[in-house]
């Protein structure tokens, strides 16, 4: 049987490396090429775009895919939504695999907003030395606000360099696991006033949130995207136990 795993996530690569181990099936897993040195793959792989939910249909069929497992970033919304609509089209069985959300507990100062943009705007009013920690993707709102407004500072930290350079900012070069720590430290060598944070749940990159608890310092927190309803495990052990229904 043929399962491609549409990756870009520490889970997919993990799903992969026990997916390779049973007999059976052939592991193909698809990355959008984002990373310029992705963490190392078990099984196949491919990498770039389909060309839209179209392209994803036709590549479904063209490969002749049994299975398709989506276990992207949860905020990659655009290629869950193709995923999902290309498996009913091409009548394929389909799971995404969706780590739980992070939850708010006492003494977090989470600010909960929609959009990169909202928090952009949303900053000034919480500090000005403020650390992003939602990509290097969509820096627009953060540079505009850099422009707009002199006095703030940012620390950005990406697995990659940023394309757009925003203005008073620092870049850290660093993939997760984060310690607790070494974040706590970061906080206080950078004099950070707020973070910004993706709510992408797990744990590599959860330690800033109790770094954060610890010195009281809010975490302006973006919202997922609204995803595709669809079958749904939380695991990797889930997912192994829904292809093996299959089997
Ligand atoms: P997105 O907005 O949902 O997708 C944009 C386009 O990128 C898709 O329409 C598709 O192009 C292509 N694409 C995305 N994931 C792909 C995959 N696994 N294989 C092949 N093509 C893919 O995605 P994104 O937010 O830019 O994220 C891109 C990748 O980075 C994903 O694989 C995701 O798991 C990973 N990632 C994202 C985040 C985040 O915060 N968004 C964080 C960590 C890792 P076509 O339409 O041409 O097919």
């Amino acid at each position: 049987m043929k399962v491609i795993i549409l990756g870009g996530t520490g889970d997919a690569v993990k799903l992969a490396a026990k997916l390779v181990n049973i007999p059976k099936l052939e592991i193909i897993t698809s990355l959008a090429g984002r990373t310029l040195k992705p963490s190392a793959l078990v099984g196949n792989y491919r990498i770039g775009g389909f060309g839209g939910e179209l392209g994803l249909i036709n590549y479904l069929k063209e490969q002749k895919i049994d299975l398709l497992i989506d276990a992207t970033h949860p905020c990659a919304g655009q290629i869950s939504w193709h995923g999902a609509i290309a498996c009913k089209v091409a009548k394929i069985p389909h799971l995404m695999l969706v780590r739980p959300q992070w939850q708010k507990v006492e003494g977090d100062r989470w600010i909960e907003v929609a959009s990169v943009k909202a928090a952009a705007q949303i900053i000034p009013e919480l500090g000005t030395r403020a650390f992003i920690t939602s990509g290097r993707q969509q820096l627009e709102p953060f540079f505009n606000l850099a422009k707009l407004n002199p006095q703030m500072w940012f620390l950005l930290r990406s697995i990659d360099p940023p394309d757009l350079v925003i203005p008073n900012s620092q870049v850290i070069l660093d993939r997760g696991p984060f310690h607790l720590d070494q974040e706590r430290q970061l906080l206080k060598d950078y004099q950070i006033e707020v973070i910004v944070s993706k709510n992408s749940g797990g744990d590599a990159t959860s330690a800033k949130l109790i770094a954060a608890r610890e010195l009281n310092m809010p975490i302006v927190m973006i919202q997922r995207p609204p995803m595709p309803e669809a079958e749904t495990v939380n695991s990797i052990e889930g997912a192994i136990s829904w292809i093996k229904k299959f089997i």
